[in-house]
């Protein structure tokens, strides 16, 4: 068993995700590719800098989604995605992100 890294919840024969979950956020069941390289990363940060509203310390950027929904790309304007990849300063932090980011969800939907 394996946990999908879009909702946290647990996969059949270690797949890293649900078929659904890739669905719902890419309109697609295969995983795009991503065409930046951790090596490219700050530099496209700080070229995008300037350009995009995302702020912060942590080295991130805005991607959109190819039209045939294969590969996610830079994007300056119209991203729908950030990649914020692991930080050698904080380990752990994206995930440490999205777990809070999944049980504030988890917690708007409870009953009052
Ligand atoms: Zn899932």
């Amino acid at each position: 068993m394996g946990t999908c890294a879009i909702c946290l919840g647990a996969t059949e024969a270690d797949a890293d995700y649900h078929e659904a979950c890739l669905e719902s956020l890419f309109g697609t069941a295969v995983l795009p590719a991503i065409h930046v390289t951790l090596g490219e990363l700050q530099k496209v940060a700080v070229k995008m800098a300037g350009k995009m509203s995302i702020s912060g310390i942590q080295e991130k950027v805005s991607l959109k989604l190819s039209s045939d929904k294969a590969k996610l790309m830079v994007a300056a304007r119209g991203g729908r995605y950030v990649l914020k990849p692991e930080s050698s300063r904080f380990s752990l932090l994206p995930q440490n992100e999205h777990l809070t980011m999944r049980l504030a969800v988890l917690a708007g939907k409870r009953r009052t």
